[in-house]
């Protein structure tokens, strides 16, 4: 490839990484100023775990350096989601409203 174009390709690389990280942030945000884990699946995160785990392994072996630092990172923020929502023991109020909402619907 042209080193230009190389360069504009590798720019959305790391724009996509940049929001991988983005991303994790309002959740564990929440999980950790509200320790409130409401909503959340811990068995789909554990599944995630175990497929980033495997595309991590994939990505060493293929020796991409761009899609091994987004495994770690995700990785990582799931494990801290995991722990976070284990360590959950309350409902925020906004949660809290939305559980009563829901319950007087029912
Ligand atoms: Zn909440």
């Amino acid at each position: 490839m042209v080193p230009g174009v190389t360069l504009k390709v590798e720019m959305l690389g790391w724009a996509g990484t940049a929001l991988v990280i983005v991303a994790y942030v309002p959740q564990l945000h929440h999980l950790y100023v509200e320790k409130c884990a409401w909503g959340i699946s811990i068995s789909t995160w554990v599944i995630w775990l175990v497929a980033g785990a495997l595309l991590l392994s994939y990505c060493i072996f293929r020796n991409d350096t761009l899609f091994t630092f987004v495994q770690v990172i995700n990785i990582t923020a799931i494990m801290a989601t995991i722990i976070l929502a284990r360590r959950g023991n309350r409902i925020c109020p906004h949660h809290l409203k939305t559980a009563s909402t829901t319950r007087e619907q029912n």
